[in-house]
């Protein structure tokens, strides 16, 4: 799949464009090293300005959520290591490079909260607490909603143009929502009933149940690294 896919509509934004790139549905830099070698990955034609906004989203995600996970999931082997450079100034290039590391660095420790400072609420669903510390000892960094949303946004488009061959019209809407173990059982039991299991590795598996009277309509689970759990849905805007 080397060759770019030529004009067309964009999977993100919709919009017709006389050149379209490939870009990967979960990020190529988040695979883990226990993803089987020579996997095809999944990719999707869009718009030079959807790819390099992506882009510049997924890295800073990535680096952020790498420290939330626990690195020694085989599900998430390798990454943390591999994220973790960009904050080393070891790795620099050249004395710019390093420097630019560096700061980085100063600008998370400055962000990391620590003990006390770590509010009770909006602690993002199974990215808590998992280690048994005592509260003091507990650092926390705080994920933007907005890169949550659009990630699981780009996936489900991905999967239903990757499996459907749809692009998801405008009057549809892709909603996000973080939800507790309660709120997720409505999700978990259709998943159960009707759901489809797709994955790239273990590092991305995406499970969805799609309506049998639309064909559109559905709800997603995508799981990222065995740890980070969102749940979506594809349903008819309303008028
Ligand atoms: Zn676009």
């Amino acid at each position: 799949m080397t060759r770019k896919p030529g004009p067309g509509r964009c999977v993100h934004c919709l919009k017709h464009v006389e050149k379209r790139n490939w870009d990967h549905v979960f990020p190529v830099g988040w695979y883990p090293d226990s993803t089987p070698q020579n996997l095809e990955k999944w990719k999707i034609p869009t718009c030079k300005p959807c790819n390099d906004e992506y882009g510049r989203l997924e890295e800073d995600f990535g680096q952020i959520l790498s420290f939330c996970v626990d690195p020694r999931r085989p599900e998430a082997q390798g990454v943390y290591k591999r994220m973790l450079r960009a904050y080393d100034p070891r790795y620099g290039k050249n004395h710019k490079d390093r420097k630019i590391r560096e700061a980085k660095r100063r600008k998370l420790l400055e962000k990391m909260m620590h003990g006390d400072d770590i509010p009770n609420q909006g602690i993002y669903p199974g990215l808590g607490e998992r280690w048994n510390r005592d509260r003091k000892d507990q650092v926390a960094l705080t994920i933007p909603k907005r890169y949550v949303d659009r990630l699981g946004i780009k996936i489900v488009r991905g999967i239903a143009f990757l499996e459907d061959g749809i692009f998801v019209e405008d009057d549809y809407e892709i909603e996000p929502y973080a939800v507790e173990a309660d709120g997720a059982k409505v999700f978990e039991d259709a998943i159960a009933q009707h759901g489809h299991s797709f994955s790239r590795g273990p590092g991305i598996v995406v499970d969805r149940a799609v309506a049998e009277e639309d064909g559109i309509s559905s709800i997603y689970k995508i799981t990222i690294w065995g740890q980070l759990i969102m749940y979506l849905s594809i349903l008819p805007r309303d008028e």
